[in-house]
């Protein structure tokens, strides 16, 4: 069969236009193939120059293991343009071969979460619009996005940043975008209709699923949490195996940074610009208490960043390698304190905010109409405009950031960089 496809007159020279035949690519699909048709675990590393025709090499084995065993496999590469080429184009030729018998085989193209417009979401943002943004260009990008929405449900497009017309700011595609800790799933009500979860429908019955080095990683951390994004897949092949490293580094490592905290603060409430999340919450949940708090703690993420930089100047080891001992004395971890009373402060706001709303649905009278948004692309779970799973991902996120710093301080988790 080998012979067959990669020789001087096999298959691939009858269909590929200038194919020239590589010893070495004949002998990367041998070892592949060698090594899927081993029971139990077998590893293969390869190092093909540029011209061996590695894509083919590997490609070509995986799709028939996923065929011959009906599970699915996966290919990992760097770069979103290597991911597309194999997806599109690649792909695209292959199954123009006469080498598949009378299978045929899915390919899907596998992107992280927060490239999906989230219909929930924007419903939100398109409620809260005054709330949200400063900017009239914001504003107009969400009315954009929007019509946007209503062509995609007509047309079943995928929903995915890339096939928007143009780039939207970040202040502005992090309100609708899909998040991990903000989807309550099934209990969706527009889970029929979500992009995020037809693609991963689609990725799961897929037979190859091309991913990024990105995605493959936050993929296995979410293993953990049964949370992952893609099925349990038979075999992996990571192009750009070197790249992978730094990938996992900046994924898995922990990244504690005042900008990261400021995000948290910002979309909470910023008192500058007078918007955020706690300025739609109702007056009887007394959500000023939290937005003292979170005044409160930007003073002390500032004061503790000034602290840090101060010590990573004079006293932190020149490698770059904290242990314990080299805090002791220097800074105290005020964050992970401040960051606690913060997540109280939002645990009691939910309590006393879903309080307040079960009071009100009582003594509404049964014709009392609920509000609903009247721009946004289908009905929405917040009926008057409150979305209680933004304000849980918020306390989740303000435990984690708390936990996060602990643990930097503690030297607690092993294995991270
Ligand atoms: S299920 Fe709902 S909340 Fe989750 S991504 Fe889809 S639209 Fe958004």
């Amino acid at each position: 069969m080998t012979n067959n496809i990669f020789s001087k007159d096999g298959i691939i020279s009858q269909y590929f236009i200038g194919y020239e035949h590589r010893p070495q690519q004949t002998e990367m699909y041998e070892t592949i193939s060698g090594a899927l048709a081993v029971q139990g675990r077998a590893y293969v590393v390869i190092a093909a120059g540029t011209g061996v025709g590695k894509t083919f090499a590997y490609l070509i084995p995986l799709i028939q293991h996923s065929i011959a065993t009906g599970k699915p496999v996966v290919v990992s590469t760097n770069t979103i343009n290597l991911q597309e080429q194999i997806a599109y184009k690649d792909i695209t030729f292959l199954k123009t071969l006469p080498i598949w018998g009378e299978n045929d085989f899915e390919v899907a193209l596998g992107k992280g979460r927060s490239n999906y417009l989230c219909l929930r979401r924007l419903n939100n943002a398109q409620l809260h619009q005054t709330g949200l943004f400063e900017e009239l260009s914001e504003v107009k990008e969400l009315k954009e996005i929007n019509k946007w929405s209503y062509e995609l449900l007509k047309t079943k497009g995928d929903g995915s940043l890339s096939a928007l017309s143009f780039v939207p700011q970040n202040s502005v595609w992090s309100k609708v975008c899909s998040e991990y800790d903000n989807c309550p799933g099934r209990h969706c009500v527009y889970y029929n209709k979500c992009f995020y979860q037809r693609a991963r429908q689609k990725l799961w019955s897929a037979n190859l699923i091309v991913v990024n080095h990105p995605l493959l990683v936050i993929d296995a951390m979410l293993r953990k949490d049964k949370a992952n994004i893609l099925p349990p897949y038979e075999a992996l092949v990571i192009d750009e195996a070197h790249r992978l490293e730094g990938v996992a580094q900046d994924h898995l490592g922990l990244e504690i940074s005042n900008g990261r905290i400021n995000y948290l603060l910002n979309n909470l409430y910023n008192p500058r610009n007078d918007r955020g999340f706690l300025k739609f919450l109702s007056a009887q949940a007394k959500p000023n208490q939290a937005k003292d708090i979170v005044a409160n703690l930007r003073e002390t993420s500032d004061r503790f960043f000034a602290e840090v930089i101060q010590w990573s100047s004079t006293k932190a080891p020149s490698n770059g390698r904290v242990k314990k001992s080299n805090f002791d004395g220097t800074i105290t971890n005020t964050l992970s304190e401040a960051l606690m009373e913060l997540y109280i402060a939002l645990g009691e706001l939910k309590k006393r905010t879903d309080l307040s709303r079960a009071q009100g649905a009582r003594e509404k009278t049964p014709s009392a109409k609920p509000k609903r948004s009247k721009k946004c692309a289908d009905e929405t779970d917040a009926k008057d405009g409150y979305d209680g799973f933004e304000l849980d991902a918020y306390i989740r996120r303000t435990l984690g950031l708390a936990t996060e710093i602990e643990s930097f301080f503690k030297q607690t988790l092993s294995s991270t960089v």
